[in-house]
């Protein structure tokens, strides 16, 4: 086992502590650097960073950034979403560690999907029911894995389906925790 232990800190952003979402860094009691390219493999990372080595997921609306000595995780629920997420990671990690012999070390981030894609199938109306000002925005952040399909309440359901299927072929977007 790779990853044996770790210790939290959960707290609110600096910069804005009235949101309600909070933020996690994990501190590793092991150095798992070595794991990176592998874990990157087999979850398909939406980043790789080189010069630091980190590998960047994006999943269900949060980013993960796991770094050799360190998690950190953003706009989560609470503490215990937090605990959730480790837990799949640290599982993630400790697999991608066994299994190393069989997995082809990647050292690149997953394609990305296209802005234009996304708006081309969005009602282009900039109705701001998703939050957004505009689709263009809206389709920027799902590109980012920001936001889902779901996100945009007045979008027909053929379009729906077919944005879908576009995005499924980007492994970042739903990552199953
Ligand atoms: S809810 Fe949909 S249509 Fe309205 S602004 Fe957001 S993306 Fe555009």
């Amino acid at each position: 086992m790779l990853l044996k232990s770790y210790s939290k800190e959960v707290f609110r952003a600096k910069c804005n502590p009235n949101f309600e979402a909070v933020h996690c860094i994990a501190y590793l009691d092991q150095d798992i650097g070595d794991v990176l390219p592998y874990l990157n493999a087999v979850l398909g990372g939406f980043e790789y960073l080189k010069e630091h080595p980190a590998v960047i997921f994006k999943a269900q609306g949060k980013i993960i950034t796991v770094h050799g000595n360190k998690i950190a995780i953003n706009a989560l629920k609470d503490a215990e979403e937090a605990d959730k997420i480790l837990e799949w990671l640290k599982k993630e990690i400790n697999d991608a560690w066994d299994k190393r012999d069989e997995i082809t070390p990647c050292f690149e981030g997953a394609p990305k999907p296209k802005i234009i894609e996304i708006l081309k199938l969005l009602p282009k109306t900039n109705c701001r029911e998703c939050g957004e000002t505009t689709c263009m925005v809206f389709a920027a952040k799902m590109a980012e894995g920001i936001k889902a399909t779901d996100d945009c309440s007045p979008m027909i359901n053929e379009n729906k389906e077919k944005l879908k299927n576009y995005m499924s072929s980007f492994r970042f977007e739903e990552q199953d925790i």
